[in-house]
């Protein structure tokens, strides 16, 4: 049987598959609605992520939860994590055996929480979840189906603040690929994807 959302979490708080364990404060698991219709998936905690044990606390964070905010949701309504749960040293770049062996965790959460869309923040996400050496900037603001869920690759926000900043293009192509989002959260949920609970037939 799958195991629940929180019993991953606990799991995962020991987990010492890979050598960023040896250099954590904790363990950044994820954060937010269990039922999210949307999952947003960075790269992996920073610095005040790694000291508060919440995904997406730092400036970057702080600019995503605006951006939410500009399509009319909550941090609480959406579930945010990370391809890697544990702070690479430094800020480096996760290492391709780091997030195979983290990839577990975000599948384990993938299944519980069973979002209708999926963005992927930066290359990182976007390769782990199109299972491919995509890069970001080709793919942003594009649909793809994985798995029977929309995914939507787009910018990460860090990468905008290091870029041309709030007026730059990258900005206004993530400004867009939210709207993206809030648009096909808007759509109808095709009958197929309705849980059979749900339609009342059990
Ligand atoms: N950048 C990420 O990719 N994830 C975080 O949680 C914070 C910054």
């Amino acid at each position: 049987m799958t195991k629940s959302l929180d019993e991953l979490d606990k799991e995962a708080s020991g987990c010492t598959r890979c050598r960023l364990a040896s250099g954590r404060t904790q363990v950044v698991f994820g954060v937010g609605n269990p039922d999210a219709d949307v999952m947003f998936i960075g790269e992996g905690p920073g610095y005040h992520e790694d000291k508060q044990g919440e995904p997406f606390v730092g400036a970057a964070g702080q600019l995503l939860t605006r951006l939410l905010g500009e399509i009319g949701l909550r941090r609480e309504d959406v579930y945010i994590a990370n391809t890697v749960k544990c702070r690479p040293p430094g800020n480096r770049d996760p290492l391709p055996d780091e997030l195979e062996s983290c990839r577990p965790w975000l599948e384990g959460q993938l299944e519980n929480i069973q979002p209708r869309v999926v963005v992927t923040l930066g290359n990182f996400a976007t390769r782990v979840i199109l299972d491919k050496p995509v890069s970001i900037s080709r793919v942003r603001g594009q649909r793809f189906m994985v798995g029977g869920r929309t995914v939507i690759p787009t910018f990460h926000p860090a990468a905008v603040l290091h870029g041309g900043g709030e007026s730059g293009s990258q900005m206004t192509a993530l400004r867009s690929d939210f709207q993206t989002i809030r648009q096909i959260v808007a759509e109808p949920v095709p009958m197929a994807a309705v849980p059979q609970e749900q339609l009342g037939l059990f």
